[in-house]
């Protein structure tokens, strides 16, 4: 039985607390460091169009052995897909690069407020087709600011199962996630250690001493126990099963607050901001 906790989203849905993050994996290696995640425990995927490796976390997929239904797989629409047309045949395509028939949660990958008139409210009501018909059965967005949310309130009748923004001890985002935390929309805290920069950090590390754990799994387990989901990406096999390995200690209210106070506002960003990222791939 897996040691990994289930949150239960607002569709009923129930998404593993920790999961495996693709970004940066080249294509080439996606299949062999996803295969390496589930022969370690991890059942959820954390992929893209972006990343340009769905196809190997389908293969990984299939060489597990694993049944479809043990498993939970989140992808992203593309910047350059918005308008509804682009975005069904987006969708489209990463079913068949996944080489599946479903995914177990589809996002909006980023709200883009300045670009295709600021309409990312007629994108999520195709995102609604892909949950109707099954082929997601959980939608969400990414990267969306409470006033992007509130817009979706306002102009549609459904709330994203998650919002998957970055979250880490050097960036709170706490205005984001109180306003999720209020509509029942489950937090996804991506870049959870920085991409590497907060584990220099002198609290995390001697917390990490008194607690006999590293530093990674330290600012992970603050995640965790602050409820929210989390996909540490590694290509390197010791830190993959050193970051499922979180699940064995505490952290008390004292360690988890002097984490929490290590927040730097939007200094702490690294990642572009959401209201002004713009970015579409060739
Ligand atoms: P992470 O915070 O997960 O950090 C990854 C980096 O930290 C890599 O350089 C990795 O190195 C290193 N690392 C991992 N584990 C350890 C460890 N135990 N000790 C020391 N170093 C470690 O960054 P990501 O940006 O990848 O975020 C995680 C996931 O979040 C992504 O993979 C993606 O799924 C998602 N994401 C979503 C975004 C969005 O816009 N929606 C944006 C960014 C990320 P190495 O691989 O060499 O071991």
């Amino acid at each position: 039985m897996s040691a990994v906790p289930g949150i239960t989203l607002n569709d009923g849905n129930v998404i593993p607390q920790l999961g495996f993050g693709v970004f940066q994996i080249d294509p080439d290696e996606t299949a062999e460091a996803t295969k390496r995640a589930f022969e370690i425990g991890y059942r959820h995927i954390d992929t893209a169009e972006m990343y340009q490796n769905e196809a190997g976390v389908g293969e990984a997929v299939r060489d597990s052995g694993l049944a479809r239904e043990d498993l939970w797989i989140t992808s992203k629409l593309n910047n350059g897909f918005h308008e509804p047309d682009a975005a069904r045949r987006a969708f489209d395509g990463t079913l068949e690069a996944l080489g599946l028939d479903h995914v177990d949660l589809f996002l909006i990958h980023w709200p883009l407020p300045t670009r295709y008139d600021g309409d990312f409210v007629s994108t999520w009501k195709v995102l609604e087709e892909f949950k109707a018909d099954g082929r997601s059965r959980s939608i969400g967005v990414s990267n969306f600011q409470v006033a992007h949310l509130e817009r979706l309130a306002q102009e549609t009748g459904t709330v994203p199962a998650v919002n998957q923004i970055e979250v880490h001890p050097y960036l709170d985002n706490a205005e984001v996630r109180a306003y999720c935390r209020e509509h029942g929309i489950a937090v996804e805290a991506w870049s959870p250690i920085a991409q590497g920069g907060v584990l220099k950090d002198d609290a995390i590390v001697s917390i990490a001493e008194s607690v006999g754990k590293s530093p990674a799994q330290v600012t992970l387990r603050w995640h965790v126990q602050r409820g929210d989901i989390i996909f540490p990406k590694s290509v390197t096999p010791d830190r993959i099963r050193e970051n499922y390995e979180i699940f064995d200690f505490e952290l008390s209210d004292e360690q988890m607050q002097q984490i929490t106070a290590l927040d730097k506002g939007e200094q702490g960003r690294t990642g572009p901001n959401p209201d002004e990222f713009d970015y579409i791939p060739d």
